[in-house]
């Protein structure tokens, strides 16, 4: 289990700048203090930080074992195949942290010269740290990359997604219950300034503004229960759905968070392993939401995709054959590294581990089949 952390007493230079705006401008929301501590162009997180890897404040499934990846690009030239293998596609990945995952599924496409040949490889990335520790990564790649900040940019065409930890960073907008029995009973849950004797630090409050039942919500909330909306991934299901009913496509998201919608504050930071008081030292700490895969998958459904999902991460990394895989490569293995495949194998379908908590969900063209893994 992580321990918790008590914080920092000093205010960051970001949490400067935001206790300047907010003493003029009034409250602002949890949405736009996520965006600013994980992408300020000078003070995110994801700007300033080495996030990922033993190193790093969290360590992500690709970076604990190549089987997770591998997996996955077998997973993909199948998906390609159940496109109808077209000769040209996007190949696209969003947040793509250290570039690990794609360079190890890359890696497995060699075994499919013409899945390779056929795909123009897309990384959207909007941090430039990243990005560079992506393109040092991938520089001895024969695929054609070129890196984006949103999906938007690219190109219409047969499309092939992948994302990895990547929808619970999306900024999400928090709502709380009041006893109001009104249409309008919820509050938004704000960031504001309390005035400590040390100096101003920012601070939870509730808006004035009175919000209806948000969409998704359950209708068994109770006073004081939190519920999560996040915008930026309903725009996202959009994006992808008007993509995929115009060009046959299939997306795969892996994230942690629920099967169902349900009420609860899973807003959390994380520092150097250590769970980090969210709104402490804005920019300093890893700050992310459990996804809401409810939510996702109606929303979905909605736009007319096709949905698999959600399912437990370690049920579908079986289903692709991980104890297979893991044999595989113990075979040419010294004790260590033995011992080093085994553990990361564990990690990542062990229900105690990541193997319960994350959820897989697949998005695809309301044409296609079944996606492999889901059954
Ligand atoms: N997929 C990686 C890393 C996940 S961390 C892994 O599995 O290891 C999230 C990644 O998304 C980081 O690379 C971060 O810089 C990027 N990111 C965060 N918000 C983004 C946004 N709105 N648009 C594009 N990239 C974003």
């Amino acid at each position: 289990m992580m321990q918790p952390h008590s914080g920092d007493d000093k205010s960051s230079p970001l949490e400067k700048i935001l206790v300047e705006i907010i003493r003029n401008h009034g409250p602002i929301r949890i949405s736009d203090y996520m965006t600013d501590a994980l992408c300020h162009p000078q003070y995110g997180y994801y700007t300033t930080n080495q996030a990922f890897g033993t190193q790093g404040d969290f360590i992500t499934a690709p970076e604990i074992s190549q089987i997770f990846g591998e997996l996955i690009g077998a997973w993909l030239i199948n998906a390609w195949l159940e496109i109808g293998s077209p000769s040209l596609f996007n190949f696209i990945e969003l947040g793509p942290g250290r570039g690990t995952l794609m360079r190890d599924i890359l890696r497995t496409a060699q075994l499919r010269p013409d899945f390779l040949k056929a795909a123009r490889v897309y990384m959207v990335e909007n941090s430039g740290r990243q990005r560079y520790e992506q393109q040092q990564k991938l520089s001895s790649q024969e695929a054609a990359i070129t890196w984006t900040s949103s999906l938007e940019e690219v190109p219409f065409a047969p499309t092939l997604i992948i994302a990895n930890e990547f929808l619970d960073c999306l900024p999400i907008r928090q709502f709380v219950r009041t006893s109001l029995k009104e249409k309008h009973c919820w509050r938004e849950r704000m960031v504001g300034i309390s005035n400590e004797q040390a100096g101003p630090r920012l601070a939870f409050h509730l808006s004035e503004e009175l919000f209806e039942h948000p969409k998704h919500a359950p209708t068994s909330a109770k006073p004081e229960d939190v519920f999560e909306t996040c915008e930026a991934r309903d725009e996202l299901l959009h994006e992808i759905s008007n993509r995929f009913t115009e060009f046959k496509g299939r997306a795969l998201f892996i994230d942690y968070g629920h099967e169902q919608s349900t009420c609860g504050d899973t807003l959390q930071a994380i520092k150097s392993h250590k769970y980090w008081p969210v709104l402490s030292a804005a920019g300093t700490a890893d700050i992310t939401a459990h996804v809401d895969f409810g939510a996702t998958q109606k929303q979905a459904e909605e736009l007319a995709l096709n949905v698999d999902g959600p399912i437990t991460q370690g049920y579908f990394l079986q289903q692709l054959g991980l104890e297979q895989r893991l044999l595989m490569l113990r075979k040419s293995a010294n004790d260590t590294e033995k011992e080093t495949l085994l553990a990361g194998a564990r990690r990542l379908i062990d229900p105690n581990d990541m193997g319960k908590i994350f959820k897989v969900i697949s998005l695809s063209s309301p044409s296609l089949p079944e996606a492999v893994g889901f059954a």
